[in-house]
């Protein structure tokens, strides 16, 4: 939604220094705005809460002629959503101000209403804090984000010794965003370097000297400038819940279903879930018969989209006669395990009159928690009837059905 007389706003964020006081490695001479915060480098960070605030058109970002190959590697690829917003970026010059009027004179072919003038090296700006300053700029030549001064103030004699304490009242410190009507701004930064007036430390101060009326609107402590190194170790530990524009978490979750039915056979025992049990039945098939670990073992491979039981080990092969189920189920987990996947949790669903389940359940759970390396409690194992009808009730066979959660590395 536009606000009354704000037509439109482009960002334009400053990165051309070649500031390495932030990197702790004194061979280690990359600009600080490239240092990594958690998975992207400080200005990535940075461009994309501009990129993703509904009110900025483009983004143009200054950075260092020797950057142009880390830029588009560490920040474009990263952060340009293909819409055009974020800009083919810009060379700066020797100084901050000569960065931004290059910036400034770049932005004018678009001819937005207004500019929000921001550091590369403030990653932790928000959109509130942005909404804040436009909300001012539609009302003023200019606004800038700044925060009263809290601390006692002293000057320095010499030798560390106090000199003077200072009085705070009125004092703020200013940080960016900056923002301004663009002619306006744009026109007090041609007329300071048409005055060689060259050492402003940020653009307020040159608005201010060309006579516009600039007002404060308080920010927030945590749109901090990276500075030094202790400030990156800092920014690296917040980076855990970064604000805006962060991806999501690289999980992938999968489910997968699996259902099998053996019949019975006279016999003495039967195996279930990987259990002997006892019974005056047997189930017949080509391997052990266990339905419970077919069933899962189907679950599993239909998770990771690897087919089914029978693709792995036909009924065809000799080699599977009379073989343990778990060692299919075996087979299994290790195809999750070279995808670096984890079993969250298994259900499995027991349909038959008889045998009595309840019996057998602990050591079924145990079973099966050895071979996937789970706790019993994320393995559930229980029982049902089919209340005598169909086969299951008839007591012609065992059907069992089995889900499972995998997490898997996105
Ligand atoms: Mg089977």
């Amino acid at each position: 939604m536009k606000r009354d007389g704000l037509l439109d706003v482009c960002a334009l964020i400053v990165a051309a220094g070649r500031g390495t006081r932030a990197r702790s490695d004194p061979l280690d001479r990359m600009p600080k705005q490239y240092a990594l915060i958690g998975e992207n480098c400080v200005l990535a960070h940075t461009v994309k809460v501009f990129m993703t605030h509904p009110e900025v058109r483009h983004v143009q970002v200054v950075i260092h002629r020797n950057d142009r190959e880390l830029y588009q590697n560490t920040v474009a690829s990263r952060c340009d959503d293909g819409s055009n917003k974020l800009l083919e970026p810009v060379f700066g010059g020797d100084r901050r101000q000569a960065s931004v009027l290059a910036g400034l004179e770049a932005l004018s072919s678009y001819n937005p209403d207004s500019v929000l003038i921001h550091d590369g090296a403030r990653p932790f700006v928000d959109h509130e804090t942005i909404d804040a300053l436009l909300s001012k700029i539609s009302k003023f030549d200019g606004a800038i984000c700044a925060i009263p001064v809290c601390d006692t103030l002293k000057r320095e004699g010499g030798k560390g010794t106090i000199q003077e304490t200072l009085s705070r009242t009125g004092l703020w410190r200013a940080q960016t965003p900056q923002g301004f009507r663009l002619t306006s701004i744009l026109e007090a930064h041609r007329k300071a370097f048409m005055a060689d007036k060259i050492l402003f430390s940020d653009d307020a101060s040159v608005a201010e000297w060309a006579g516009l009326k600039v007002v404060l609107v308080t920010g927030r402590e945590s749109n901090i400038k990276l500075t030094t190194p202790e400030d990156l170790v800092l920014a690296q530990q917040r980076a855990v819940d970064m604000p805006v524009g962060e991806e999501k978490p690289k999980i992938d979750v999968r489910v997968g279903t699996g259902y099998d039915v053996h019949r019975f056979a006279p016999g003495d025992h039967l195996w279930l879930c990987g259990v002997r049990v006892p019974f005056n039945k047997t189930l017949v098939g080509h391997s052990d018969a266990d339905v419970g670990l077919h069933a899962l073992t189907d679950a599993l491979l239909g998770a990771i989209g690897e087919g089914d039981i029978g693709t792995h080990f036909p009924p065809s092969d000799p080699r599977w006669k009379g073989a343990r189920s778990d060692h299919f189920l075996k087979h299994a987990v290790a195809l999750v395990r070279e995808r670096r996947g984890d079993v969250g949790n298994v259900d499995i669903t027991l349909i038959c009159e008889s045998p009595k389940i309840g019996p057998f359940r602990t050591s079924m759970r145990q079973a099966i928690g050895n071979v996937l390396g789970l706790d019993v409690e994320r393995i559930s194992i229980k029982a049902t009837t089919s209340e005598g009808l169909g086969f299951t009730g008839r007591e012609e066979g065992i059907a069992a059905m089995a889900s499972i959660c995998l997490v898997l590395p996105a």
